[in-house]
């Protein structure tokens, strides 16, 4: 119950901090007072904003903007920089006044990833002139533009430090956050392969799992890929489809359910389909932008089958937050995808530590559900234990018990054993079944006597050994003189009749070196002593000359 509560701490942090992460990855707040000049994509000439191509080959564009000396050197501070962040080209070159400050990418080829990278070159004070052109070079694929509407420049130095930390929480953590995702898938392979191979559900976590981790690398920049992008996006993209497929093969087995496995084989299938038959870049991301729908139909149904067993499993729970927040996180994204928005922010640390969190509460489960078998099991062992040990009439101990302990050493104690006189008569005048009910009678009356830790035990028939924990003769004396003189005293009423019995003990006082055979031995010398003395008496040791 404690690691629930744990995992569930942990999944609400995960969450909030992806969040928090994904905000902090856009924010530019700090850029829109007047430190900053901000233009906007659509004042460029053409219009920067972002764009899909409607034909494929690789296109140049050359965007361009005047700036006027005033708004430069109004700016506080003096060191200036153009901040760009979000430029959909697969390489951009950036000049001022014709001079080049910065270049990204392969001009070649366009065989470079940057579209969700930060990019911040300088501008030197000395190229600043009373009229100023701000140009950027790209060639592009499929899209083109920036999908954040702004490019900024600013001369003040706490506003490079916001760029830092914006690349820190969208760069650098998201390359964290792939190598946790690998991480993760490697555990759940490990975990498959200890397992015996016993359950392909692991198996296909894993793959899901890295091939997600592959995907989301599609976030890191990459100035030159070395193979056509084309290429290089089919994987990415075949990634993303065919590990939801398997998500949704894991999720479908978890849950036993053959619906959302069959949405993972449509996912394959369509995956299949796009990369073999899309002929160009544009009417691949053409396909796989509507391709998305099915993606958000994949979680949807995961979400489905998590509500609908949210009280069955701890895990339904925990994945049923998961796909929520994933559902409506992911609809919006793909929503703006299509009808061409734009998310300031655009950080899949959220998507991942989902991703990433479902094999490992997998596994998490696996080994919890083993870990309670096993207890479950040590249990059930204990129980059937204490049963074999356990005299099924009075609830007190047995012989079995009794041998179990005969070679211990106990430290110091008295040992009585207790025998009630003329039993066989007793049964033969009033029935067993009254034998019986006088045999549990005197158990309860033991049992009151005793106090906790001492040992009640019904060795034999009419027999009870009962052992007093660090209790002297003196001590024990009185207490069994007592338990005599209140059995001879009881009235035992079964079936309208009213029975008197007595007892008679052999009673020993053990300091700590015999085993309990040897004490338990003497005792029963004495309790024949006893008996031989006319009964309904205590022998010790001191009056028994032999011992
Ligand atoms: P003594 O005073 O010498 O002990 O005489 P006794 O008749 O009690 O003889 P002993 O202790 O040797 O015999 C025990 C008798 O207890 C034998 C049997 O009839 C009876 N007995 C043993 N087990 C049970 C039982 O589970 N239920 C009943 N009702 N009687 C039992
Ligand atoms: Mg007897």
């Amino acid at each position: 119950m404690k690691n629930r509560w744990m995992i569930i701490l942990i999944f609400f942090v995960i969450i909030t901090s992806s969040l928090f992460i994904a905000f902090k990855s856009g924010d530019f707040r700090a850029f829109d007072d007047k430190n900053s000049l901000i233009l906007n994509a659509s004042e460029f000439s053409p219009d920067m904003s972002a764009y899909n191509f409607s034909e494929s080959g690789l296109k140049s564009n050359s965007y361009s903007i005047e700036i006027p000396k005033e708004s430069l050197v109004d700016l506080d501070g003096s060191h200036y920089h153009i901040i760009i962040n979000r430029l959909s080209d697969n390489a951009h070159s950036v000049y001022f006044n014709d001079v080049l400050i910065g270049r990204n990418g392969d001009f070649q080829n366009g065989d470079s990833n940057l579209w969700n990278g930060i990019f911040r070159y300088p501008i030197s004070s000395n190229l600043i002139t009373d009229h100023n052109t701000l140009r950027i070079d790209t060639i592009a694929t499929y899209r083109s533009g920036l999908s954040t509407q702004s490019v900024y420049i600013t001369a003040l130095d706490e506003l490079y430090t916001t760029v830092g930390k914006i690349r820190f929480y969208g760069e650098s953590i998201n390359a964290m956050m792939i190598g946790f995702i690998f991480f993760s898938s490697l555990i759940t392979m490990f975990f498959y392969l200890i397992n015996g191979r016993a359950d392909t559900k692991y198996l296909y976590a894993s793959i899901a799992t890295l091939l997600t981790g592959i995907y989301y690398s599609d976030y890191l920049v990459y100035g030159f890929i070395g193979f056509p992008y084309f290429t290089y996006k089919k994987y990415i993209i075949a990634s993303l489809f065919i590990g939801v497929g398997f998500y949704s093969h894991v999720i479908g087995s978890y849950f036993s359910n053959k619906t959302i496995r069959w949405f993972g084989n449509i996912t394959f299938a369509a995956i299949l389909m796009m990369t073999i038959f899309a002929p160009d870049m544009v009417i691949f991301k053409q396909l796989y932008t509507y391709g998305y729908f099915l993606i958000l139909i994949n979680v949807l149904t995961w979400l489905w089958v998590s509500l609908k067993n949210i009280r069955k499993r701890f895990v339904a729970f925990i994945f049923s937050i998961g796909f929520m927040v994933i559902g409506i996180y992911g609809g919006i994204t793909i929503l703006m995808d299509v009808f061409g928005g734009y998310f300031q922010f655009n950080s899949p640390v959220f998507y991942i530590s989902v991703f990433s969190s479902i094999p490992l509460l997998l596994v998490y489960e696996a080994i919890h559900e083993k870990e309670l078998l096993l207890v479950r099991e040590k249990d059930l062992r204990e129980k059937e234990f204490i049963n074999s040990m356990t005299d099924s009439l009075t609830n007190t101990w047995n012989q079995r018990y009794m041998s179990m302990i005969f070679n211990d050493r106990l430290g110091h104690y008295s040992l009585a054993l207790i025998d009630i006189d003329n039993f066989k008569g007793v049964n033969d005048t009033y029935g067993h079944l009254a034998g019986d009910f006088i045999i549990v009678g005197i158990s309860k009356i033991l049992s009151s006597s005793v106090s906790e830790g001492d040992i009640i035990c019904r060795y034999g028939g009419d027999e009870f050994v009962v052992i007093l924990k660090d209790k002297g003769i003196d001590e024990s004396l009185k207490i069994f003189e007592d338990l005599r003189r209140t059995i001879e005293a009881f009235q035992f009423d079964y079936d309208k009749e009213s029975i008197n019995v007595t007892i008679s003990m052999g009673l020993v006082e053990e300091k700590g070196s015999h085993s309990v055979e040897y004490v338990f031995n003497c005792a029963d010398e004495l309790l024949y002593k006893a008996k031989a003395n006319g009964k309904n008496e205590i022998s010790t040791r001191f009056d028994f000359s032999g011992l």
